[in-house]
């Protein structure tokens, strides 16, 4: 069963600095003025009034913040939705342009880079939504050189669409270090996704699987076809949505060893994942596994693994001399192994115990045994043609 979506998109972004509210930080962005003047006044001001403020329209992060300081620590759910929804339709920019203020975003990154991490992050935060999109575009223009920090505190104060835009115009060294941040920060949905899609994006598998690539990054600005949640293991494809697990979002090399695998599903056009017996079968799980491999190999901290399988795939993808040479033969044979020891396990379950079964008839001794002997010949199979199998022979049956 899936857990019903929650209506907010994201944790509220988190005050940029601890600073006990009598106290307004300083920076570029100046005395708060992210406390708009005809807002500040009245005590529970709501985070979208500080948005819309008409002396000094707020970015989200900049709003969150204002309402903060305003004395109103705990945010109305029901706000920070409105708030998302009113950005993602483009309402809040097109009403917050028209005030724009002349800003040079290259002007004040170079400022920017002689301020302390925590500084710059502050004035970042502290952008007019105005600001915010000019900035966006800079950085996204690739003709910056921000810091993993700066780069940072406008993900984490942008909409996915302009996450995506930022990310791709950072250099591969920025991408790396603003992944650190990401495990070191709280979990935020828009952020965990956006910097694990395109750290997939970067990589051989990413490279060479440009349709899969836009598909995540289209599938990363709407939440119905891209959220956390229960998946009842680290990801799964179904009914058309692609899903991970809530823990992945603190680990982007590993979310995105597992968007890269539920993509793969979602190309197939099969529903996934039950180690092999699900809709999408053996070679469904053996093509988007391979993909698993290839990504947590290339990018992936064993130490970090959410799954030892994880681990054990790039392994036998590496050893066997990846892309180049029999990676998926290897990556093949390690998953039908495990496949069969499942089945192998749930077959001893029922002789134990007959009523240890589900009433789902795929669940019964009859159908373990059945997928054992599938999975028992296409592993005899593999073994037969080891070292000769390439990733190519791996058909997917589509249903
Ligand atoms: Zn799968």
């Amino acid at each position: 069963m899936d857990r019903v979506m929650t209506t907010i998109r994201n944790p509220p972004p988190p005050p940029p600095t601890s600073a006990p509210t009598t106290t307004k930080p300083s920076g570029l962005a100046g005395a708060l003025t992210a406390t708009p003047s005809d807002t500040a006044a009245k005590p529970n001001t709501t985070a979208s009034e500080f948005l819309n403020a008409k002396d000094r329209p707020l970015s989200l992060s900049g709003a969150f913040r204002g309402v903060k300081l305003n004395g109103n620590p705990d945010l109305p759910a029901g706000t920070v939705s409105e708030m998302f929804k009113a950005i993602d339709a483009g309402k809040m920019q097109a009403d917050t342009a028209k005030k724009a203020p002349p800003f040079d975003a290259a002007a004040f990154l170079g400022k920017l880079s002689k301020l302390p991490a925590k500084e710059a992050q502050n004035a970042v935060y502290g952008l007019s939504e105005p600001e915010r999109t000019a900035l966006v575009k800079a950085v996204a223009s690739g003709k910056t050189s921000p810091s993993a920090e700066v780069v940072h505190a406008l993900i984490k104060s942008s909409p996915s669409a302009d996450i995506a835009k930022v990310l791709q115009g950072i250099p591969d060294a920025t991408l790396k270090s603003v992944s650190k941040l990401v495990k070191a920060d709280g979990p935020m949905p828009t952020v965990g996704v956006g910097v694990a899609v395109e750290l997939a994006a970067r990589t051989q598998w990413g490279k060479s699987h440009k349709a899969e690539v836009a598909d995540l990054r289209k599938r990363s600005t709407d939440f119905t076809k891209l959220t956390n949640g229960e998946t009842g293991g680290l990801g799964s494809y179904r009914d058309g949505k692609i899903k991970y697990a809530d823990k992945l979002l603190t680990n982007p090399e590993a979310l995105a060893a597992v968007l890269g695998h539920e993509v793969t599903h979602a190309h197939q056009g099969v529903d996934c994942c039950a180690d092999g017996k699900g809709p999408s079968g053996p070679e469904g799980e053996i093509q988007a596994n391979v993909v698993t491999a290839q990504i947590w190999a290339e990018i992936g901290d064993p130490a970090t693994s959410p799954d030892p399988s994880f681990n054990g795939y790039a392994e036998a993808w590496t050893k066997a001399g990846g892309a180049k040479g029999n990676g998926a033969a290897a990556v093949r044979e390690r998953a039908l192994t495990k496949y069969l020891e499942n089945a192998n396990e749930k077959i001893a379950e029922r002789k134990k115990n007959p009523d240890s079964a589900s009433k789902n008839a795929d669940d019964s001794l009859e159908s373990w045994q059945a997928t054992a002997k599938v999975f028992q010949d296409a592993l005899d199979k593999a073994k037969a043609g080891k070292g000769t199998r390439k990733l190519s022979e791996v058909e997917v049956k589509k249903k």
